[in-house]
């Protein structure tokens, strides 16, 4: 008997969200990002239904190849490129793009013979100052990629900080084309929320992740109004009712405490199936298609919502925890987090249904 928790994608929200992706790109090219398992949908399953995608944007060896092994045949993009040497070969076999951001994979490759010619990008730190090369070293780096043998291309790129935020990205786009200035080099720029809001910040490639799983990358903007459909929808069912009277308190640390007379389902799903334990009492959740509300801690394998007000619910009443009628956006804010997180978070234990 299978706990009664489980996630759908929708492999059609997918769909939707890229095309709505590539109406904002106006003809630049596509990296769809689906690192993290792409944000916790699958990468097989995400590439299968982003295959209008010019290619893919990954984190590590393990999903490169998954993707080569589900027949994935477009370009791949290592977004922290090669860690060491005998990652070198990989990256030919499998055709993958890196991303060189350190003078020590430079080296690492000039030291390296590949068996053949491999397409690399060259980031560009404009202040992020996490990943890249700055006023002085980006120029030998670049030099150096174009006098390799086996570098067929070079495309510069960066990342912005603050494309959702007051700052916005004129600053390091103003950085980037000032250290970019005589490259003659593709350019690859935005994010979802760059994308978005800033056109002129495309570049040859964009590079959009939140946005294709139905999320909104700005805080006062939501999916919806984004035309973005949610891709991911958890839902649980309720597993035990409780009638608590006033003064009486319900979960760890008893800190929450009815006010009145109160029905509380209690849900079978905890912060070891993804949902985040830091979640306040408040935070929505349907039950049976209507808003309500959680109340006391979340706990490992349940939390608690008041049914005071939803005629009806019982055990096996169906719960929506984000998703479909209501974004993990709202459910992310309300526990202090992004839904970038939530949707990461997706615990391996909770089963994976696809949904047209
Ligand atoms: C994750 C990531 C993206 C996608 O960002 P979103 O905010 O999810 O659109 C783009 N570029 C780089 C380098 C990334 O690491």
């Amino acid at each position: 008997m299978p706990r009664p928790i489980r996630a759908t994608i929708s492999a059609g929200a997918l769909s939707h969200n890229l095309l709505v992706a590539k109406a904002y790109a106006k003809g630049a090219k596509l990296w769809a990002v689906i690192k993290a398992n792409a944000y916790g949908h699958g990468v097989e399953r995400a590439a299968r239904a982003l295959d209008a995608a010019d290619g893919f944007a990954v984190l590590d060896f393990q999903e490169a190849v998954r993707l080569r092994e589900a027949g994935v045949t477009k370009p791949i993009l290592m977004l922290e490129g090669f860690f060491k040497p005998v990652d070198l070969p990989l990256l030919h076999q499998y055709g993958l793009t890196p991303v060189i951001h350190d003078a020590g994979q430079v080296e690492m490759l000039r030291l390296e013979q590949l068996p053949g010619e491999i397409d690399v990008y060259l980031k560009v730190n404009t202040g992020m100052n996490r990943l890249g090369f700055g006023a002085e070293s980006l120029r030998p780096a670049y030099n150096a990629l174009r006098m390799h043998a086996q570098v067929r291309s070079v495309t510069l790129m960066t990342h912005f900080a603050d494309a959702d935020g007051a700052g916005g990205v004129q600053g390091q786009l103003d950085w980037f084309n000032a250290l970019a200035k005589g490259f003659e080099a593709p350019r690859s720029l935005a994010n979802s929320a760059a994308l978005i809001r800033f056109p002129e910040a495309r570049g040859d490639w964009v590079r959009p992740g939140i946005m294709l799983y139905g999320c909104s990358p700005f805080a006062g903007r939501t999916a919806e109004s984004l035309n973005l459909k949610p891709a991911m929808t958890l839902r649980a069912e309720i597993i035990a009712t409780q009638q608590l009277h006033t003064g009486e308190r319900i979960g760890y640390g008893f800190s929450y405490e009815a006010v009145g007379e109160m029905a509380v389902g209690v849900v079978a799903c905890g912060y070891a199936d993804g949902y985040p334990r830091h979640a306040p009492s408040g935070t929505p959740v349907l039950v049976n298609g209507r808003r309500t509300r959680t109340v006391g801690r979340v706990s490992m394998d349940m939390i608690c919502v008041d049914l005071t007000d939803i005629p009806g619910a019982g055990i096996g009443s169906a719960v929506t925890l984000w998703g479909e009628g209501l974004s993990a956006d709202e459910v992310a804010a309300a526990a202090g987090t992004l839904s970038y997180e939530l949707l990461c978070a997706l615990a391996p234990r909770v089963p994976v249904a696809e949904a047209a």
